[in-house]
């Protein structure tokens, strides 16, 4: 229940130091996340979500660069998102959580010219956060190459599909590495996204 207890490398801690704990949300997700496992949490805006997801992304990031940051990498975690503001909100904290490791993050939305978004993806990557449209542009224009994603977390699934951006989350979830850690939050659980999780991720999560 304390920082400690997660076992995090010292430069992952650093984004968490100014708070006392963990969230409920992050004490219960961080265990499962850095084993491996697929999660599905049921939570809210303001329960801690963005870390209890983005401290396992980092520590994914870490160990399988094994600490070599190498140029022209590609991506290797991927945030879906159902808005831009919640997008860059993700990346913000992203960012924060992965600067001390060298972690590199973009941000991909509608609605703002593409050519900024392409020159930061083709300068090399390791989170790729973003709306599904904007997102499943880039990659059939084959500016977003996600084959070695092996991470990836749908934030906010309920809002995501009442948005009308299933079609576009299931094409993007299957251009992923299909041997994957995927994890999900959404505050409600209707049956679309119940029938998504089932599609898309281990029978057996860990569902908090
Ligand atoms: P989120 O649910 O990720 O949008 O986070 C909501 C707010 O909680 C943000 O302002 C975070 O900075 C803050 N927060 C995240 N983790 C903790 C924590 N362990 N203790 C206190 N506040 C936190």
């Amino acid at each position: 229940e304390s920082f400690a207890d997660a076992k995090l490398p010292e430069q992952v801690l650093e984004c968490c130091k100014g708070f006392t704990k963990p969230s409920p949300i992050q004490a219960r997700a961080w265990p499962f996340l850095l084993d491996g496992r697929d999660f599905i949490g049921i939570a809210a805006t303001g329960s801690g979500k963005t870390l209890a997801f983005g401290v396992p992304a980092v520590m994914h990031v870490l160990s399988k660069r094994k600490g070599k940051m190498a140029k022209g990498r590609r991506p290797l975690c991927l945030v879906l998102s159902p808005t831009r503001e919640l997008a860059q909100q993700i990346s913000d904290v992203l960012v924060g959580a992965g600067k001390a490791s060298g972690v590199k993050s973009v941000c991909v939305y509608g609605g703002t010219p593409k050519e900024p978004q392409r020159a930061s993806m083709k300068s090399g990557v390791d989170f790729v956060i973003g709306t599904p449209g904007r997102l499943k542009d880039l990659i059939e224009e084959g500016v977003c190459r996600l084959n070695e994603v092996a991470f990836v977390v749908l934030d906010e699934a309920d809002r995501m599909l009442d948005m009308g951006f299933e079609p576009e989350v299931r094409s993007i979830l299957s251009s992923t590495c299909s041997v994957r850690q995927t994890v999900m939050f959404s505050a409600t659980w209707p049956l679309p996204v119940h029938q998504l999780a089932q599609e898309f991720m281990d029978p057996h999560p860990i569902k908090v």
